[in-house]
């Protein structure tokens, strides 16, 4: 698990998401951030960087298959690497603190 040190929340576990994502908090658009599986834990992205990034195959359907990406050819994570490199502007979150902004 990656874990992150929070001001509020101490060690906590971390996921990174791209820049949009608060803005989509602020305004309560959930059903447009989306989970996709990353190399070491999931990410968040908004719709139009899945669109703008090509990440459709990236999205999870179910966040709990967490172990099925090891299963992945290299290709798919060769794919990904490109796209998240080209993903500036990503924010790293403590999963605490983002639980909390949903609510
Ligand atoms: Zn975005
Ligand atoms: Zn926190």
């Amino acid at each position: 698990m990656t874990l992150i040190l929070c001001n509020k929340h101490g060690t906590s576990s971390f996921f990174e998401s791209c820049e949009h994502i608060r803005e989509l908090l602020k305004d309560k658009r959930y059903d447009e951030i989306k989970e996709i599986q990353a190399i070491v834990y999931h990410m968040k992205v908004c719709a139009k960087c899945i669109e703008k990034y090509g990440l459709e195959k990236y999205i999870l359907c179910d966040s709990s298959t967490y172990d099925t990406n090891l299963d992945e050819p290299d290709e798919f994570w060769d794919d990904f690497e490109e796209a998240y490199d080209k993903m500036n502007n990503r924010i790293a979150w403590c999963a605490r603190c983002y639980d909390e902004l949903v609510l």
